[in-house]
């Protein structure tokens, strides 16, 4: 991934795809000092890119430290990579981590530094997306909010999506539905989960996992379809009950679910209008995105 053609901002300029390098003792590699963002440009317009912005600088916040840049200078970086990079549609990757400048668990000097990346990556889960992926249960669940600060897009947290994605993708699966640390549904690795009941939309609290920028969007284009929305705990037992699962977040937009585990599901008529609705949705100007989903 890091030899090709590009540009890079870093640290408040842009440097090429190939030049954008760390040194190896880099604090954010040793220790997992690090926070970054996932976002997708539609139609030249980064979506929700305020409340991506304003999430990044919360994770940092999270985890100790300031980014020395604002959400003006921010918004204003990743938009200028997008076009730098000569993007219409793309996924833009903001990270900020703590440098090299000192090397102990105890980091209070460090600089803090920000990264801007973007390339074109279709979907998450790529030609399964549309017929529905298939989920195995994952062995490691989401930790407690008091044992990690969970509702940081920290990169620390995503070490327990990889190793559950790499068991789900060995046994055939797309993707992993894990539990959180009570034994309840929780997510995906990297995308909140929906589950249709009784033609309502179901949610998990997100009391251990991040409360998803599109999982938001889509509780809002349900209750503008009229549709019932309810967030709360959702036991694993109540996974064979479901009619319709589906997933939501920015790599994976609205991803229909068609197993997880023995369970088996037919994407319907809810997964479809609100795929169909937030598919409209994104490719909106940020004015109307506001009036229908703010
Ligand atoms: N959970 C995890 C673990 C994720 O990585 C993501 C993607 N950022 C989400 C949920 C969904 O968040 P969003 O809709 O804000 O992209």
């Amino acid at each position: 991934f890091d030899d090709r053609d590009g540009w890079i901002w870093m640290d408040g300029e842009f440097v090429s795809w190939r030049d954008a390098k760390l040194h190896v003792l880099t604090h954010g590699l040793h220790y997992a000092s690090g926070v970054f963002e996932g976002e997708r440009c539609y139609a030249g317009n980064i979506f929700k890119l305020r409340e991506h912005t304003d999430r990044l600088i919360q994770s940092g916040k999270l985890l100790g430290f300031d980014i020395p840049w604002t959400a003006d200078e921010i918004d204003a970086a990743c938009i200028e990579t997008v076009r730098r990079n000569g993007h219409t549609d793309a996924y833009v990757r903001p990270i900020a981590w703590r440098g090299s400048e000192m090397l102990a668990v105890s980091a209070q000097h460090t600089k803090i530094h920000l990264a801007i990346a973007c390339w074109g990556w279709p979907n998450l889960f790529g030609d399964n997306r549309m017929k529905g992926v298939r989920l195995g249960m994952a062995k490691w669940r989401r930790p407690a909010p008091d044992t990690a600060p969970t509702a940081s897009k920290a990169a620390g947290l995503y070490m327990i999506g990889t190793l559950s994605k790499h068991d789900a993708e060995a046994q055939g699966f797309d993707d992993a539905m894990m539990l959180d640390y009570k034994g309840d549904v929780a997510e995906a690795t990297g995308a909140n989960a929906f589950f249709v009941f009784d033609g309502e939309v179901h949610t998990p609290t997100p009391v251990c996992f991040l409360d998803g920028i599109t999982r938001r969007t889509v509780m809002r284009l349900a209750q503008n379809r009229q549709m019932k929305v309810v967030e709360r705990t959702i036991k694993a037992e109540e996974l064979g009950r479901a009619t319709e699962v589906f997933l939501a977040g920015t790599a994976a937009e609205v991803t229909p679910v068609r197993a997880i585990g023995e369970h088996t599901y037919t994407p319907g008529q809810i997964t479809e209008t609100l795929l169909g609705d937030y598919e409209k949705l994104v490719r909106m100007g940020p004015d109307e995105v506001r009036r229908l989903a703010a």
